[in-house]
């Protein structure tokens, strides 16, 4: 009987605080919310780095060149070796038949800043139109194509992630001119222990200023037959492919976003 009492005594006073502590604490909580000042949302540290943004066609100054208009010293040929395109008025073009090209320096998440041209004598059609490609580590296309006024797949014309999302728009200038990409990529991460993928990557993509694609999730890697696959690996370079076009590139720059996991 005593001890019943007792019991239920104690149980009635731990009940109470428990109920004392969370009521307690909600209106601690209120009265935080109450008394907030302006100064207890804001912080100081860490400070952006400075840097000087571009003008006038420049890149940023902490961005990497990876073609200034003069020569292809950051890149080398997808078989190995010098890089065979050729360099002429500030712009260099894919030699047909002498394979790919990829930079020397590998990349993680970045932004990616990049200009390119049809070729000026129109051939061909669809796919077989001024044909190249954009491979972010070297493993996902962003299609280049003269897709003007020529109509293919829509997931492989300019602007797509081939095979996997056509752009929201056709933001195209005619063959004359320069087209302009500027692309905000999240690597995928995989599992060290047994390379599954943990999360995929994200491509955001702009064409002449007008975005093409909103931070689309990748389904693995480009694929021309079948569907993607995720094959684990790290950083990798940007590759720009030969598909037997005249296409021309300039003005490329990188700059490399840092996360803590790389
Ligand atoms: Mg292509």
């Amino acid at each position: 009987m005593y001890k019943s009492f007792y019991s239920k005594t104690v149980s009635a006073i731990v009940f109470l605080l428990a109920v004392f502590s969370i009521t307690s604490s909600i209106a601690q909580e209120l009265l935080k919310e109450g008394d907030y000042k302006p100064e207890d949302t804001e912080f100081y540290e860490p400070l952006p780095p400075k840097i000087k943004p571009g003008e006038n066609d420049q890149p940023p100054s902490d961005a990497v060149v990876l073609f200034d208009g003069t020569d292809l010293s950051q890149w080398e040929s997808e078989k190995g070796g010098e890089v065979q395109w050729e360099v002429q008025d500030g712009y260099f073009t894919v030699k047909p038949q002498t394979g790919g090209i990829k930079t020397k320096e590998i990349f993680g998440d970045f932004q990616l800043h990049i200009e390119w041209r049809s070729p000026q004598e129109i051939q061909g059609e669809g796919q077989g139109r001024g044909n190249s490609g954009i491979f972010l580590q070297g493993l996902y296309e962003l299609q280049v194509l003269d897709s003007y006024e020529s109509e293919t797949y829509t997931n492989g014309q300019a602007g797509s992630i081939y095979k996997q999302y056509p752009p929201l728009v056709n933001a195209m200038k005619p063959p004359a001119e320069w087209e302009v990409y500027d692309v905000i990529y999240t690597a995928p991460k995989f599992s060290e222990k047994n390379g599954a993928m943990l999360e995929p990557g994200y491509v955001t993509v702009l064409h002449n200023g007008v975005l093409i694609q909103n931070h689309v999730q990748l389904q693995g890697t480009t694929e021309y037959i079948g569907t993607p696959k995720w094959i684990a690996h790290g950083k990798g370079p940007i590759a720009l492919q030969d598909h037997g076009n005249p296409v021309s590139f300039r003005n490329i720059w990188i700059r490399e976003l840092t996360r803590d996991d790389q």
